[in-house]
């Protein structure tokens, strides 16, 4: 079969791979229909992260139809549409018995290298799925792939972020970094009843665009954040603040973006390792600080109902659509940040 892999740094190749082959009996084998790039793909790409051997297959967003069953599968028979999780959970460990999927013992992300399971990933013809009954969805009828998709991962990672800032109804939200997760995060706040949405991004563009999701933009490198969030509040700072970048920057303007007990959900991926905390504000303005991983499992049954409704469009990001063969070009694209969404269809 036809797959992306991973060569070297800012190079990658559609090579010629052995078909994957039901290994325990948990799996399932999906054909992939469609499989997009994410910005943590471009961590990758970029080699921010060790442990992607070249060769190895890239990707973790992804939809299809089921092509073959392990005998213990229940959930899923041959042809089902389905949308995987991009993190992979066992379902059975103690963890995942307490409902902390992304925390699983045996877990891991497809297409993400030694350091995270060693899965081959989904930017393929077909991949194989372990614990095929944890780890997908069926795609209700009428649901396009192009909205479903994005159930897996980024929608229910940025849905995920607000929810875990609980957010009331009524409060005034900022989200910092206008990529797909940004967007996201500002439809899923609207969705969870913010009265503002404030969308910040360093480029006057991306900044803008975030007014067709519903956002007030603000283009940092213009209109300095902070001045304008204290304006809009009257000086109080927003009620809840979704970091969507990653990086020491962007989590220090969380800080000066929050309101006196207000909370910071912070879910960019980032390649540091250590960040030095404001303690002395967050004790003394007693703000809330959360950062972590999407825990896909708990919130894609609540997303795809939501996406199905019609109450959240994630495909209104895609800005490119390229064949499986046009996966060089769209890695390149998204890392010049030519492209909002690059969706690769199979
Ligand atoms: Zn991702
Ligand atoms: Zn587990």
């Amino acid at each position: 079969m036809k797959a992306v892999q991973y060569l070297d740094v800012e190079s990658v190749r559609v090579g010629e791979v052995p078909d994957p082959e039901l290994l325990t009996a948990d799996d399932v084998l999906v054909r992939v229909t469609a499989s997009a790039i994410c910005g943590s793909d471009l961590h990758l790409y970029r080699g921010h992260i060790p442990g992607m051997s070249p060769g190895s297959i890239m990707g973790h967003e992804y939809v299809g139809t089921v092509a073959a069953v392990g005998d213990r599968v229940r959930q899923f028979q041959v042809g089902d549409r389905v949308v995987g999780t991009f993190h992979v959970a066992c379902g059975a460990c103690a963890q995942c018995r307490l409902g902390q999927y992304h925390q699983c013992a045996g877990g891991g992300v497809l297409g993400y290298g030694l350091a995270f399971g060693d899965y081959p990933g989904t930017q393929a013809e077909m991949v194989r799925v372990p614990y095929g009954d944890v780890n997908l969805r069926k795609i209700p009828d009428g649901l396009a792939d192009e909205k479903a998709i994005f159930c897996g991962d980024i929608l229910t990672t940025a849905y995920g972020a607000v929810r875990n800032s609980g957010l009331q109804p009524g409060e005034r939200c900022a989200v910092i970094g206008a990529g797909p997760v940004g967007l996201m995060a500002v439809m899923a706040a609207r969705v969870m009843g913010a009265a503002e949405v404030y969308s910040i991004d360093r480029d006057p563009e991306r900044a803008e665009a975030t007014a067709a999701f519903g956002a007030i933009p603000i283009a940092s490198s213009r209109t300095n954040p902070v001045r304008r969030i204290m304006q809009a509040t009257d000086g109080l700072g927003a009620d809840v603040v979704i970091e969507a970048v990653g990086g020491p920057q962007t989590l220090a303007l969380a800080f000066q973006l929050v309101r006196g007990g207000g909370r910071i959900a912070a879910v960019g991926v980032t390649a540091e390792t250590e960040w030095s905390y404001p303690l002395m504000t967050a004790l003394t303005r007693d703000i809330t600080f959360r950062v972590g991983l999407a825990n896909i499992h708990r919130d894609i049954d609540a997303t795809m109902k939501l996406v199905q409704a019609g109450r959240l469009d994630p495909s209104s990001v895609i800005s490119h659509r390229l064949p499986l063969e046009g996966a060089p070009e769209g890695y390149r694209l998204f890392h010049e940040q030519r492209a909002t969404k690059v969706l690769l269809t199979i």
